[in-house]
């Protein structure tokens, strides 16, 4: 745990009580401050008691009394009750943040010169952290992975030395981090989403350029540059005196990191370039890999890798679950798990990634449906459709074969069944919903966790 010595015998008005939320509460009371933790759902509270952590109600606060309302960053503030408890705060002109900022004063008082890579971007994020903080392993560094994937940032060890504290970013919590200061601050791309929250993809950019604008004097920053958003992001920071190193998958490069077919081209000006190859990396497969992979080579080396230990350690990179993660193989039959598909965007980049396609895919539905799929359709041998919107995509499959399978388990039974039987040599199961889960499960996770289960089940799994 990072104890949080900033609010020493102040008192902090806790809000949202997830995992991020409960660590909170606890670096602050750890840190000397007094607390008072809400959350409008029971489930959150219920927790909170459980760990002995002061539950007050924030709808009847005095807001004169706290010094701070430290928000959860999954608080979603078109909700009536938190969007209230905001509010009344920021009239009351008490500081509304995050825990990524009360990391970022900690490390600025006690660890100054610590490593520190913040990762943002629209996608690619956990991909990237991951693959960064196992490059900083296998190069032998001391490192603290967290903040929006795994670990809250607050019960990380805290920053010390030459410890490296690689942590995800999202918007969110960008936007309620106003010190962030990475020594390393990497912004992968910039597409439309989330802006429900955000209002306009100009504000959604400009949140996104906080993490950027932050990097301290000294430090470097990482940026995709294959997106307009993107590349004035880069322009501006290189105006203002930072160090930038761009990479893009879609252009070569005179000085930066880009992409030539399955290979990473390394070029600086002045100086010879070198390939890194990634064909043949299971983890690191398709164009958008080859921009997370640019984007952690570009950071380990800014913090101190050599390029041939970068080569070894991309190698050995296991890759996330729930992301074409290769859950098992039977009778020459791949089975691929992509839960973490909730939209047709992401489940394109894995449709597009195989030939012989078995697909399961239905949930909770989003705008759009799986029309702009069409194009990929031939690859589909035949489709097995789940949840709510499965009537919705058996219409636009039209003559593609699909069966109403209704279940995962159905869905993954008749899926493994026809791929066996079809006999093809590169056949694949592929779990890439295009869908959000809650329809039947509690989140992506638990979808390809109990995807990964049937498939281990099956007789004769390898
Ligand atoms: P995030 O943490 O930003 O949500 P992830 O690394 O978890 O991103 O990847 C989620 C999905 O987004 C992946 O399954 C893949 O389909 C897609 N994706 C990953 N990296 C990129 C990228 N650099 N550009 C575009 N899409 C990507």
């Amino acid at each position: 745990m990072i104890p949080v010595s900033s609010f020493n015998d102040r008192t902090v008005a806790v809000f949202g009580l997830g995992g991020s939320g409960l660590a909170t509460a606890q670096a602050l009371i750890e840190g000397g401050a007094r607390v008072v933790a809400d959350d409008d759902g029971a489930a959150g509270r219920a927790k909170a008691e459980a760990a002995g952590l002061p539950l007050g109600d924030l709808k009847t606060a005095d807001w004169r009394t706290f010094s701070a309302l430290v928000l959860s960053p999954g608080v979603p503030l078109t909700h009536p009750e938190p969007h209230w408890t905001v509010r009344r705060a920021r009239e009351a002109g008490i500081e509304v943040i995050g825990d990524i900022e009360l990391f970022c004063r900690e490390r600025r008082a006690h660890a100054r010169h610590s490593p520190f890579a913040a990762i943002t971007g629209t996608n690619g994020k956990s991909t990237t952290t991951a693959l960064l903080a196992h490059l900083l392993r296998k190069g032998g560094r001391d490192v603290q992975m967290g903040g929006n994937i795994g670990i809250p940032i607050l019960a990380l060890a805290p920053p010390a030395g030459r410890r490296v504290h690689v942590v995800e970013c999202s918007s969110y919590q960008i936007d309620l981090a106003p010190s962030l200061d990475p020594s390393v601050g990497i912004h992968l791309n910039l597409t439309p989403d989330h802006l429900d929250r955000h209002g306009t993809i100009e504000a959604y950019a400009a949140i996104k350029e906080q993490l950027i604008a932050g990097v301290e004097r000294g430090g470097s920053a990482v940026i995709g540059v294959d997106d307009a958003f993107s590349v004035a992001i880069a322009d501006r920071a290189e105006r203002a005196g930072t160090h930038v190193v761009r990479i893009s998958v879609t252009r070569p490069l005179a000085d930066g990191v880009w992409r030539d077919g399955t290979d990473l081209v390394v070029s600086a000006a002045g100086a010879e370039s070198f390939r890194l190859p990634l064909a043949g990396i299971a983890s690191l497969r398709g164009v958008h890999n080859a921009q997370n992979a640019a984007a952690a080579f570009a950071a380990a080396r800014a913090l101190g890798l050599a390029p041939e230990v970068i080569l070894v350690a991309l190698r050995s990179f296991p890759g996330l679950a729930h992301r074409m993660e290769e859950v098992g193989r039977k009778d020459g039959v791949l089975f691929v798990n992509d839960s973490k598909a909730t939209n047709a965007d992401a489940a394109e980049r894995a449709l597009s990634s195989f030939d012989d396609v078995f697909w399961i895919a239905g949930g909770k539905a989003k705008a759009g449906g799986i029309a702009p799929l069409a194009p990929l359709f031939p690859r589909i041998r035949k489709a097995y459709l789940i949840g709510e919107a499965a009537p919705d995509f058996a219409r636009t499959l039209a003559d593609v074969p699909h069966d109403l399978s209704g279940t995962l388990e159905a869905a993954l039974a008749a899926a493994a069944r026809d791929a066996a039987a079809a006999g093809r040599a590169q056949a694949v199961v592929l779990l890439s919903p295009a869908c959000a889960s809650f329809d039947q499960f509690a989140n992506f996770e638990a979808r390809g966790d109990a995807f990964r289960a049937l498939v281990r089940a099956l007789p004769g799994i390898g």
